[in-house]
């Protein structure tokens, strides 16, 4: 029998550095650490969810060679299912709100991906853009990820992330931190970690505009008040993924706060990262300061900065949301 020595690069998705956050961690006497998800193929964490989704097709006999995949999403899914679902030879077709960035069409099409651009309906509307997707696969015959209720994605992060974290942590880790999209990645890691040891605590850090800091704290999905930048998170419904879950702390926390993360970890550790990674680290930080000294605290950096050139990186946009790039760290943590 022949040896694989070297591997195609789907093969690459995850087994991510966990980095340490050397300036928090100081602050605020714990281990505060990242995993580095921007280094996966498609340059997010979604990958492991488009790796795990297709993979679990595949096993299911749902993907015959050569087929077509189709998902409604706005952003990383789409990237990491071209990216991952090209290594393996499927055709991608991307359903997407013609409102999103044109960046975001457009670094779509460049991978290859078929978009499909159509009116922003909102989710009760029979036009929005995941049923457009639904209906597309159903009369087509094409698979449909379904990264929101498709519970391979969840899946995928009880098989590697939480795994992954486990091992580089020696079993020391004490705290997990997520937020939510499709909450895929704190269901699946977390549950992973409490099985190896019910004490780790599994903590979601929320931005507003989103119920499930509402959802995990009062059992209902009542609070989406306020309104965030963030893109990729920010969940309104009980998706399948984060079903059955139970977190031991969620918090809120406001763009601002997230921002100055973000801007002090580019400053002050090199690193280059979206908005999500900032809401989570928030997160690890306000855990770290109401449990105490001595934890090792786990969270993800999801993504890069780089399609956020326009955005978070740009002064004047951010003042357009009464958002300062350089308040000092002091201004949100005392
Ligand atoms: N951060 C970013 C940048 C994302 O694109 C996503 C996924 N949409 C998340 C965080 C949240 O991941 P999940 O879907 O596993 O909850």
């Amino acid at each position: 029998m022949s040896i694989v020595r070297y591997q195609g690069v789907d093969r690459y998705v995850g087994n991510t550095p966990l980095i340490r956050l050397r300036h928090l961690s100081k602050l605020t006497g714990c281990e505060i650490l990242g995993k580095a998800e921007f280094v996966n193929p498609g340059g997010s964490v979604k990958d492991r969810a488009a790796y795990g989704i297709i993979t679990d097709a595949e096993q299911q006999g749902l993907l015959k060679p050569g087929a077509t995949i189709i998902e409604g999403t706005a952003g990383n899914t789409g990237i990491g299912l071209t990216v991952i679902g090209h290594a393996r030879g499927y055709q991608i077709v991307i359903v997407i709100p013609e409102t999103q960035s044109p960046e975001k069409l457009s670094l779509l099409r460049t991978l290859g991906a078929e978009v499909i651009a159509v009116p922003e309906k909102p989710y009760r509307d029979p036009e929005n853009y995941n049923h457009i997707a639904r209906r597309l696969a159903e009369e087509r015959g094409w698979f449909w990820a379904n990264q929101f209720d498709n519970t391979a994605n969840r899946e995928a992060h009880y098989r590697s992330t939480g795994p992954e974290i486990w091992k580089q942590t020696s079993g020391e880790v004490s705290g997990f931190i997520a937020s939510v999209g499709t909450g895929g990645t704190l269901a699946g890691a977390s549950l992973y970690l409490k099985e190896q040891n019910p004490n780790v605590a599994a903590v979601c850090a929320d931005p507003y505009g989103a119920a499930m800091w509402s959802w995990f704290t009062n059992g209902n999905t009542d609070t989406n008040d306020g309104d965030s930048i963030a893109e990729g998170i920010g969940q309104g419904r009980v998706t399948k993924n984060i079903e059955g879950i139970t977190v031991d702390k969620a918090y809120r926390i406001d763009d601002q706060t997230a921002l100055t993360i973000v801007y002090q970890l580019l400053r002050e550790e090199g690193l280059f990262l979206g908005l999500s990674s900032g809401i989570n680290v928030a997160g690890a930080v306000r855990f770290a300061k109401e449990r105490g000294r001595g934890q090792t605290l786990v969270t993800l950096l999801c993504d890069s900065g780089h399609k956020y050139q326009s955005t978070l990186f740009n002064r004047e946009w951010l003042a357009t949301k009464n958002l300062d790039p350089g308040l000092p760290l002091e201004s949100i943590f005392r």
